[in-house]
């Protein structure tokens, strides 16, 4: 419809509308011109992968030898070979839903058994430890933890991580903590690392992350994964055989990212917050819809159970009368709900609000 002229509001980003800070740019620049264009080891540059280890340490809490860092062609990567390194047909993994769009699939690509296990509104979004395990079966392996989370922003304390992380503990079930997004992190909010909770935690976790979201480096596919060390040997092993190493020279650009001025995400997870508030404020002024308040990432879920349309039907007809385009909550497996970035301009958000609560009012 952009591409026809019209005039859409898009609330559909998954990624930040910012531009790759130029320190990093000149990096990579710099290692093109200087020739570091061959391959690397497959699991990545040793400095990087270093540099991955220390920060994982000094942010994290995480004492991962650098060799059970291996870098990624994205988060999403990491995430893909760390659950053909662990499942086996067949095996159960478990996650919480509203889930980010690609697990199920990755764990049904990989042949395990993707088990969703729908969180409550009312819990902010996030499986309680009965409901995990409520959700355990003898074929259980993994459990995916994503915190901050796409689609809902929710945040999980590090009460909250503990206890789960004591039914993981208990039964010897992996988990794949996915921490993509953890800078971007709002209202006072802190972030944890699941696998910093204790040695047995740490043994247990494949931590995941990776440049896109807080460095704005979504084209790079640049991401890590840190494991134990058989597992880690395996997803080298599988990235050997299919990928190979991460683009040589946006490695030395994520090398830079990691030493530079920790200010600049700050000062966009700052711009973010304020698009937040705003938004925040806006739907709690609008009667029918219910949102709760994220605390990470750049997303809102907005439950629209109460006005009639599956999530399909609403983001259609919100799109062709209002020209506002939205994410469908089915695609995270929740079908009251509609997903809205705000990795898009206030002026956007503003127009496109508008909109929405006309749309809301009139239905
Ligand atoms: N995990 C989550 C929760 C995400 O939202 C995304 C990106 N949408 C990724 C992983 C993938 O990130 P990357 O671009 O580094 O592959």
């Amino acid at each position: 419809m952009k591409a026809d002229g019209e005039d859409v509001c898009s609330f559909g980003a998954g990624e930040p509308d910012q531009d790759t800070p130029e320190y990093i740019k000149q990096a990579a620049i710099e290692a093109l011109n200087s020739g570091k264009t061959r391959y690397t080891a497959s699991s990545g540059i040793p400095e990087l992968r270093k540099a991955i280890a220390q920060k994982l340490k000094d942010e994290n809490g995480l004492n991962y030898d650098w060799k059970e860092v291996i870098v990624n062609c994205g988060a999403k990567h990491s995430c893909y070979n760390a659950l053909l390194a662990t499942i086996d047909p067949e095996d159960e993994v478990i996650i919480p839903a509203p889930y980010w769009t690609s697990y199920p699939e990755m764990v049904k690509m990989v042949g395990g058994v993707p088990v969703p296990v729908q969180t409550k509104l009312e819990n902010g979004y996030k499986i309680t430890p009965e409901q995990f395990e409520d959700a355990m079966s003898p074929k259980t392996k993994l459990i995916i933890l994503n915190s901050p989370n796409n689609p809902t922003g929710a945040v999980y304390s590090k009460e909250e991580l503990i206890a789960l992380g004591e039914v993981a503990a208990s039964e010897d079930i992996l988990i794949l903590s996915d921490e993509i997004y953890e800078k971007l992190i709002y209202g006072g909010a802190e972030h944890v690392s699941i696998g910093s909770l204790s040695d047995e935690l740490q043994k247990l976790t494949i931590t995941v992350n990776g440049f896109s979201k807080c460095f704005s480096m979504t084209g790079w596919r640049l991401g890590y994964s840190a494991a134990p060390e058989p597992i880690a040997r395996a997803i080298d092993t599988i990235q050997s055989h299919t990928t190979s190493n991460p683009t040589s020279f946006a490695q030395y650009g994520g090398l830079a990212a990691l030493a530079g001025d920790p200010q600049i995400t700050a000062d966009m997870a700052q711009e973010f917050d304020m698009r937040r508030q705003y938004m925040l404020q806006r739907f709690n002024s609008i009667a029918n819809i219910r949102v709760v308040e994220p605390q990470g990432a750049f997303y809102f879920l907005v439950n629209i159970g109460q006005m009639g349309l599956n999530s399909v039907n609403f983001a259609e007809k919100l799109l062709s009368r209002m020209k506002v385009a939205l994410v469908p909550g089915i695609a995270f497996g929740d079908d009251n709900t509609v997903r809205l970035s705000y990795a898009c301009g206030l002026d956007v958000i503003k127009e496109g609000l508008d909109r929405f609560e006309t749309f809301c009012k009139s239905h």
